[in-house]
Formats: structure tokens, sequence, C-alpha cells
């Protein structure tokens, strides 16, 4: 008897060029399921639903001209059972599918419903790498092996030698590995960023039927004007965009935030590789290859910069996911506990940075690095936010949003919640450098340079408070002894006034 296998391909796993598709056969059906269960987990931005479901649907329907069979379930399908597991079961049960297959999921609680499937499924699973990620779930635990903190510099360069990005022999190309001091100015009125390319979509059925389901969802989307791509070939416009528009000035600008550019020089490609419509290392190499090709204008900082992100940033916190989950969904380094404000879901806030921030990313379902960390993320952390709260938002809001990399970048690099695992200090700061790298503060309702009184602006106090709170768990962290070193001096009425200021902020989060 010829075996009848079923694939399982599901949403985040939208690789073209993996080796199942090397070739087809009548014996092999893929199976794809827009589930009620995975829309639901977390109240999602509308934006971020319909890239899934557009993205899916193109993919399967890219599969089928290919001359592969496919079960796709639409959301609104009847055979539809609204979770991956129900429909797995059902179909095999109902089809007499021999053999199931999965590749590997990025995720602890797929992994985990998967692993169940293998006990309650007669018949024989394999699983297959998902033909991604440039390191193995278990390579970052092993480099590691007996540290007690992550350095990711450590890791990048390792990468960097194993793939042979921008090495010379066995030297960093330009003669470093870390041009972040060329990097990273700071807010300049005439700063250089070419118009975000945005595609042009009308995507008003997907939303008729999400309504008609009931999916409850965050944030704004113009249905006649989806901006997102969602699709392989789209993907790859994108990646030439901005190389062609934003590369050159992408390490300079990276830090940098202004309320009159929601994207500056960023790539936008989160959503694309996330989703595995791009492959790491083919976007690394283009980009090295378009520097090449332009060595004239663009400088080797600018690359390195943006190299540093994709081969170490994403593959180092996806080394650090599967090291330490499922533990590190509980992590709570300052124990925090307060709630979220309720102007995180609708950008009513009186704080011009906070205000821009979520709004923008209600109207985009995006920010770039600097708003997540040092706006949003710097805010929660100083206010003591409980991190579940903050990654149940963070995982609804952001189109790239999936746990491992969300995360990992919001209990660890973000909240410290891990006690310095992936960040050596935490990422806070007063309005210092909030004005540094923005315009926010030139039109805030709150005074940048006030610390107590009537409209100080509470990153100032709450800055003072929250290393004075404590004091236990960081003095001792060689990074930061100058924090203390400067409170210590502070004359002691000074110093209780700034705290008083920060409990009277922290007891009307709502009303800031
Ligand atoms: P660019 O600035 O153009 O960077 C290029 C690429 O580098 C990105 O597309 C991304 O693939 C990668 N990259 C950059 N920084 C990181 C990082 N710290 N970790 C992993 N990859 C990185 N990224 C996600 O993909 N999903 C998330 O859910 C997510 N949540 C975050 C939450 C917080 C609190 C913080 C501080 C960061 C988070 N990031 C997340 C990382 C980063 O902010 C986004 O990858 C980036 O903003 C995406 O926009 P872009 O594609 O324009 O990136
Ligand atoms: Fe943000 Fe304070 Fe600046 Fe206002 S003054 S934009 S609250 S940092």
């Amino acid at each position: 008897m010829s075996t009848k296998t079923l694939r399982l391909i599901l949403g985040d796993q939208l690789n073209s060029q993996h080796s199942w598709y090397s070739k087809q056969s009548p014996d092999i059906t893929y199976l794809m399921v827009e589930a009620h269960s995975e829309s639901e987990y977390v109240t999602h931005h509308i934006q971020k639903i319909v890239a899934y479901f557009m993205s899916m649907r193109a993919f399967a329907k890219e599969l089928q001209e290919n001359g592969h069979q496919v079960i796709y379930l639409s959301l609104d399908d009847p055979d539809n059972k609204k979770s991956i597991p129900a429909n797995i079961k059902w179909l095999v049960e109902n089809n007499r599918f021999t053999a199931f297959e999965y590749q590997l999921p990025d995720e602890y609680r797929l992994d985990q419903e998967l692993n169940q499937i293998k006990k309650d499924l007669k018949i024989p699973i394999s699983t297959v790498d998902s033909e991604h990620f440039l390191t193995s779930r278990e390579e970052l635990a092993i480099f590691f092996k007996g540290k007690k903190s992550y350095l990711m510099e450590s890791f990048y360069r390792s990468m960097r030698r194993k793939y042979d990005l921008l090495m010379i022999n066995k030297e960093p190309e330009g003669g470093k590995w870390n041009f972040d001091h060329e990097n990273r100015h700071g807010w300049k009125e005439d700063f250089n960023a070419a118009n975000p390319l945005l595609f042009d979509k009308d995507v008003s059925e997907i939303i008729k039927m999400l309504e008609k389901e009931n999916i409850a969802s965050i944030g704004n989307i113009d249905k006649k004007h989806f901006p997102w791509p969602v699709n392989r070939k789209e993907s790859l416009q994108l990646l030439a965009y901005f190389l062609q528009n934003h590369l050159h000035a992408f390490g300079t600008y990276q830090d940098m935030m202004d309320t009159r550019s929601a994207y500056l020089n960023h790539s936008r490609l989160s959503f694309s590789i996330n989703v595995k419509m791009l492959h790491p290392l083919e976007v690394v190499q283009k980009t090295i290859d378009y520097w090449r090709a332009n060595q004239n204008t663009i400088s080797i900082s600018q690359v390195e910069g943006f190299i540093r992100q994709i081969v170490g940033w994403r593959e180092y916190m996806r080394g650090v996911y599967w090291a330490k989950m499922p533990e590190y969904a509980q992590l709570n380094y300052f124990e925090h506990t307060r709630k979220l404000p309720d102007w995180f879901w609708n950008g009513n806030t009186k704080m011009n940075c906070l205000s821009n921030t979520i709004n923008s990313s209600l109207d985009n379902a995006y920010a770039h690095h600097i708003q997540r960390l040092m706006i949003t993320g710097n805010f929660a952390l100083l206010a003591g936010i409980d991190p579940t709260e903050l990654d149940f938002w963070y995982l609804g809001i952001y189109i790239d949003a999936i746990e491992w990399v969300e995360i990992t970048n919001t209990r660890g690099m973000s909240q410290f919640a891990d006690g310095g695992l992936v960040g050596t200090k935490p990422y806070v700061s007063t309005s210092n450098y909030i004005d540094k790298m923005s315009n926010y503060c030139k039109t805030c309702h709150y005074s940048k340079t006030k610390r107590e009184g009537d409209k100080a602006c509470p990153f100032n106090s709450l800055y003072w408070n929250f290393y004075q709170v404590n004091r236990d768990k960081l003095e001792k962290n060689p990074r930061i002894g100058f924090v203390y070193t400067t409170l210590d001096k502070m004359k002691e009425s000074n110093r209780t006034a700034l705290i008083l200021q920060a409990e009277k902020y922290l007891e009307n989060l709502n009303s800031l």
C-alpha cells in the first residue's frame, strides 16, 4: 500500500525555497489552516491578522500553481474545526492519511501542541527543519554553556566567521567588528529618509470575513490601501527598495525618532523575514552584494549595522528563547505587578513621545526598534508594569510579533526581567536621551527640563525612583555604579522630592 502523507504548513512557514517543494507528488497533501485559536490567543492588530491570511492564501495559490496538492481551510470554511490540532485529527481520520509530517515550529506553545498530536494520532509522524534559521535550536545554549550572561557580541562574531560575512581571510572587513560609534546619530532637523515603499492592496473581503467571524482585533486599517508585502515577490521588491533608498543612511539614523516619519530608514522587512518569505542569509548576502557594487556611496558602517541586526540579534534571540523556555515566560526580576495604563491601547496620553509611538503603532502595526525599546519599553520598566501584561501588548500590536522574538526582546532586552541574561543593564533613561534622539519633547505638554512639580516630565522622576527602589538588585552592577554615585550625591531634600513626584505619577498612571 502506498503512503498518503499530510504535511502541515504553519502561517509563519511560508518558505517557498524549502526542500519539501522541490518535487511534486500525488501522495502528498499540504494543509494550511486559518485557525480561530491562532487569531485569538492574544488580541492582534487587524493589519497583522490580514497580513497573515493574505500571505497564507498567496502561498497556497503558488503551491497549487506549481502542481502541489493543498487543502486550505479559510476561517469561514464550514469544515474548519477552528484549531490546528482539531483539523489535523479530523483530516487524518476522514481522508485515510497514513503519515503526518510537519516543520519544527518556532514557538514553544505550538511545539507543545504538535508534540501532543504525536501522542494522539495513530500513524507515523515525522518532523523536518524549517530550513530558515542560521543556527539550530540548541546551538546558542551550547555556545554559552556554563556562562551567566550570554554576550551577543561574541555570538555575532562567531556567526560572521561561520558564514564568512564581511570577512577578509579571518579578519573583519574594515578592520572592526562593530561600527556602532559611527552610527546612531542624534535627532537632526534635516534628516535624510526616502519615502517608504507602501503596497496598495484592497483587503475589504478579508476584513468582511473577520467581522463575520467576530475576530477581535486592535488598531486601524485602511482596507483599500493595505501597505505590507504579502508574498515573496513583494518581499524581494521591498528588500531591493531598501537597498536602493535606505541602506546608505540606515545606521546613521537607526536610533533617531521623529514625528514626521514613522519608518525613517528602517527596512520594514521583519514580517517578510519572520514568516519566512525571505531567508535571513539571502537578505544579508544581497545587502553585501549591493554594498560591494556601491561602495562609493555607502559606507561599511551602514552595512555592518544592518547585518548585525539579522545574523546577530535575530539569531541570538531565537537561541535564548529555545535555551530558556518555558521558564523565560515567567521571569520577573523586579517583581513588577502594575497594570498597563489604558492609554497603551488608545494612545491617549499627554506624553508626546508615548502618544506618537503608540498612535503610530495603532495606525501602522509598526514601531521601530528605539521606539519599542526607549519609549514604550523604557516607560513600562520605569513604571513597574507586569511583564506579562506587556508581552500581551507587544505580541498583539506589531505585525512582526511572534513569541520567540517578541518575548526575548520584551522581557529580556527591554524589561531586564531575566536579571541580565540578554542585556548587561536595564534600558532606561530620563528625558535627556529622548530629547537627544527625537523631536518629541519640543511639542510636549510636559517640560523635559523639570523633575518636580507641575508638568515635570514623568521620565525624570520615575528614572531616579526606579534606581532607588531597585538598589539592592542593581547597585553592584559595574555598568551602573555611576547612577548610584549621582543619587547619593543629591541633597536629601531633592531626592525625597523626586521620589514623592514619582509616587504621585505612579498612583495616577492613567491620567498622565
Ligand atoms: P530594521 O531596523 O530595518 O532591522 C532589520 C532587521 O533586523 C529586522 O527586520 C529584524 O529582522 C532584525 N532585527 C533588528 N533588531 C532586532 C532584534 N532586537 N531582535 C530580533 N531581530 C532584530 N522584532 C520582531 O521581529 N518581532 C517582535 O515581536 C519584536 N518585538 C520587539 C519588542 C521590543 C520591546 C523590542 C525592543 C524590540 C522588538 N523587536 C521585534 C526587534 C525590532 O524592534 C524589530 O525587529 C524591528 O523594529 C523591525 O523593523 P524593521 O524590519 O524595519 O527593522
Ligand atoms: Fe516624553 Fe518627557 Fe519629552 Fe514629553 S518631555 S516627550 S514625556 S520625554
